[in-house]
């Protein structure tokens, strides 16, 4: 194993990605070095179906290792929406503003003790013979009152963390890492690719 390909046309969620896995012995590709490759099928109904069925598409077609991520956010007060169809909320054509507009308008006059939600990640990593293991986290917070921080994306603005009193859009990128969703998923990744190659597997 020498290299990895993040199997995601998402270059926020990319950038993510990378940077936290940018200090494995491992060189990390995107999609942008493979034109080539189709669009990614991602109808499951969850974030484990659809991570590896987008792994696992992106490992069989270039004959590497692919590691996908799927994630969403879940507010309690709209039972779990939008979940899995987080990407997909209010349809292709619309924006990240247009979303959050939704999400805070959706839940006008709800007090903030009701207001609560979790961003969740599941990351798969996919061998070309078909292996896939997944890793997940969880990000509880709470939807805020209004838009702040211009930081990180999608709901991120409205994605408020009631111990930091900010927003995920208010952090940094490193404070971000720490705790978000994706974060935790990666690390649990890491750890599983680091033994593969201190074993020298090929995984
Ligand atoms: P998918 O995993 O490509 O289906 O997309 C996940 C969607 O969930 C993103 O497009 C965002 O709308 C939302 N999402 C997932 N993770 C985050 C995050 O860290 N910040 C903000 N929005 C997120």
């Amino acid at each position: 194993m020498k290299r990895i390909v993040l199997a995601t046309r998402n270059e926020a969620k990319s950038a993510e990605l990378q940077r936290m896995l940018a200090d494995l012995p491992l060189e990390v590709r995107t999609l942008r070095d493979y034109p080539q490759v189709p669009p990614l099928p991602e109808e499951g109904e969850s974030y484990e179906a659809n991570a590896r069925s987008k792994a696992l598409a992106v490992a069989r077609w270039l004959n590497e290792v692919a590691l996908a991520d799927d994630s969403g956010l879940e507010v309690d007060y709209l039972e779990g929406q939008p979940g899995a169809r987080s990407a997909r909320f209010l349809g292709n054509d619309a924006t990240d503003e247009d979303r959050n507009r939704e999400i805070l308008r959706r839940l006008q006059g709800v007090p903030p003790e009701n207001r609560t939600a979790r961003y969740r990640a599941v990351v798969a990593v996919a061998f070309p013979d078909g292996r896939v293991y997944t890793f997940d986290g969880t990000c509880e917070g709470a939807i805020a009152l209004e838009p702040r921080g211009t930081g990180g994306f999608g709901y991120d603005p409205i994605f408020y963390l009631p111990e930091l009193d900010r927003t995920v859009a208010e952090l940094s990128p490193q404070e971000k890492d720490l705790i978000s969703h994706r974060g935790q998923a990666v690390r649990k990744a890491r750890e599983f690719l680091l033994t593969r190659l201190r074993e020298r597997r090929d995984p």
